[in-house]
C-alpha cells in the first residue's frame, strides 16, 4: 500500500519469538527473498525487560541472572523450541543478511562529482543513481560520505525503493591511501578484536567486568564513525 502511494517506509522482519518454528522461518525468509523492493531488514527479537517474552524467559529459566543479563546489554537468547545449534545458524543468517550482496537491490551509480564547496571540512559530492526497480535516475546533491562501509543506502526519489550503492563508486576521490589505512584497515582490526572478545565467554566476562574496555571500545567506534 505504502509502495503504491510512493511513501518510503522502514520495516523489519523479526525472528526468534517463542512461537517461531522451521516453517515460520522458511515462510518469512522466502517472502523476504521475493520482495527485495521493500528493503526490509531481518532482525532477531530482543528480549527486553519487561516485555511479555522477557517474563516468558524468566519463567522458563532462560534468563537466570537478571542483573548479569542487563549488564551484558540484553544478548539474544533462544526462546524457541529449535536447538541452540539451529538457532545460532538463524542468528548468523540474519546478521549476514544486511551485508550479503545477493539479498539487496543495488542502485547503479551513473554520475559522481566532487563539488568545490565543503561542509564541516568534508568534501561534498553530487551523485546520480539509477533505480533498477523503476529505472528512474535520482540526483542527490550535497552528499557527504558517512562511513567507509562497502555499501550505503539511498531511497529512490521516484518509487522510494531502498537501494544499496557502493560507497567507493560514489566517493572515489575520498579513497586516498591515508583514508584507506585509517578508516578501513584500523577499523577492521578493531571489529575483529571485538568479535574475538564476544566469541569466548572468558574474554567476554573480562570485557564486561571492567567498564573501561567498553568505554574505550565505544569511544573508538564513535570516533571512527565521525571521522
Ligand atoms: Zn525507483
Amino acid at each position: 500500500m505504502t509502495r503504491d502511494a510512493k511513501i518510503a517506509i522502514l520495516g523489519n522482519i523479526l525472528f526468534g519469538d517463542p512461537e517461531e518454528t522451521e516453517e515460520t522461518i522458511k515462510e518469512s525468509i522466502e517472502w523476504w527473498l521475493n520482495h527485495p523492493e521493500y528493503g526490509l531488514n531481518l532482525l532477531m527479537i530482543m528480549t527486553l525487560p519487561d516485555a511479555t517474552i522477557y517474563r516468558y524467559a524468566i519463567a522458563n529459566g532462560l534468563i537466570k541472572n537478571k542483573l548479569q543479563y542487563v549488564k551484558q546489554e540484553f544478548p539474544i537468547i533462544n526462546l524457541t523450541r529449535l536447538s541452540d545449534r539451529r538457532f545460532k545458524e538463524i542468528c548468523k543468517f540474519v546478521s549476514n543478511s544486511s551485508k550479503d550482496e545477493r539479498y539487496f537491490t543495488r542502485g547503479k551509480v551513473i554520475y559522481s562529482k566532487k563539488e568545490p564547496e565543503k561542509r564541516n571540512g568534508k568534501d561534498v559530492f553530487s551523485i546520480k543513481i539509477e533505480c533498477p526497480e523503476c529505472h528512474n535516475v535520482s540526483e542527490y546533491r550535497n552528499m557527504l560520505q558517512l562511513s567507509f562501509d562497502k555499501y550505503f543506502r539511498v531511497i529512490c526519489r521516484d518509487c522510494h525503493a531502498f537501494l544499496r550503492v557502493k560507497t567507493k563508486e560514489c566517493f572515489s576521490e575520498n579513497y586516498t591511501l591515508y583514508n584507506i589505512l585509517n578508516n578501513i584497515v584500523i577499523l577492521n582490526m578493531i571489529r575483529a578484536g571485538r568479535l574475538f572478545i564476544m566469541r569466548y565467554s572468558v574474554t567476554k566476562s573480562i570485557f564486561y567486568k571492567y567498564p573501561i574496555f567498553r568505554l574505550i571500545s565505544s569511544k573508538i567506534g564513535k570516533l571512527r564513525r565521525i571521522g
